[in-house]
């Protein structure tokens, strides 16, 4: 198969582009995602691959969804940032598009770019971890993306990693994993931190403005970068949420690879290194046992485009 168009369907963005057997973006173009109902949304998106496809000879189209899609690669079951509840979105993109579409989850689409084009690349097994204000995730199995019985596979944000007296998450459960290895949990950690101990994060504060609720990622990260020791420790405690919940997966999943991508794989060495140590802590049967790879992911924003192109070239 020669060119096809990717595209990433996010809560503020879409964003598509054609893409080579090489997952080589050729052209990319992106508009703001019209909010309001899901038939503006998906209005946007055919008039954005529309003009992607009269420039160049493409055969197939690949959606990245933020949200459970079918097993089927078809049919959008439910997002959380967008107006679709089982939304047929394949079959309606495959009829306005006269192309063949498929839709991903887009994190499942990322982890299958890393696996082919990015830091996993010569690997099979690889475990993605996406750390933004969330945990997202993706698993390649035998060189095939896991999807599981309904295509919800890989939700690993929402294990249950704190039995009893978690804290709340947004799924409606409590003590998800998320709740503890995500940036947000490094922003309230590090704005509790400020507030009761100013004296001892004067670097963030100051970065800040003064105020300890003005504190974000990127604040937490310059000063960790300078060596700044409350920093420090507030990345060590997140690496080590992180690890553990590593350790698990790698006790179900046993993957060669775990890429760690995600707003806050920026911090790249600062998050690896202890995430890493904290995860070799806790894996089962370490001494005895190959390791794994713990590696930051290459393809930064463009995965979940790669993914969602290449895997529309896959027989459904
Ligand atoms: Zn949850």
């Amino acid at each position: 198969m020669g060119l096809v168009i990717g595209v990433d369907i996010g809560g503020t963005k879409v964003a598509a582009a054609v893409v080579d057997e090489n997952g080589a973006m050729i052209e990319k173009m992106r508009v703001d995602t019209p909010g309001q109902t899901a038939g503006s949304v998906n209005d946007a998106i055919a008039e954005l691959v529309w003009k992607l496809r009269e420039r160049h000879e493409v055969e197939a189209v690949g959606m990245g969804a933020p949200g459970f899609v079918s097993a089927d690669r078809s049919t959008v079951l439910f997002t959380p940032n967008l107006p679709w509840r089982e939304e047929p979105l394949g079959a309606e993109m495959t009829e306005r598009l006269k192309l063949p579409t498929i839709v991903e989850n887009d994190a499942n689409c990322a982890a299958w770019a890393e696996t082919r084009f990015g830091a996993a690349q010569g690997s099979d097994d690889v475990v993605l971890l996406t750390i933004g204000t969330g945990i997202g995730g993706g698993i390649v199995l035998g060189g095939q993306l896991l999807r599981g019985g309904f295509g919800i596979a890989a939700e690993i944000g929402h294990m249950n990693v704190v039995i009893e007296g978690g804290l709340r998450c947004g799924c409606g459960n409590k003590g998800c994993w998320e709740q503890y290895g995500s940036g947000s949990a490094l922003i309230r950690d590090a704005r509790d931190f400020a507030r009761h101990s100013p004296s001892m994060a004067l670097r963030m504060l100051e970065l800040a403005g003064g105020d300890p609720d003005k504190i974000t990622g990127p604040e937490v990260t310059q000063a960790a970068q300078e060596g700044d020791a409350a920093a420090l420790e507030l990345y060590r405690v997140l690496a080590g949420s992180i690890g553990y919940g590593m350790a698990d997966l790698a006790a179900v999943l046993d993957p060669s690879v775990f890429v760690i991508g995600g707003g806050v794989a920026d911090a790249g060495e600062l998050l690896r290194e202890p995430v890493e140590k904290a995860f070799l802590e806790r894996l089962t049967g370490r001494g005895r046992r190959p390791l794994p790879k713990v590696v930051i992911a290459q393809l930064g924003g463009e995965a979940g485009i790669v993914g969602a192109a290449d895997l529309a070239r896959l027989p459904s």
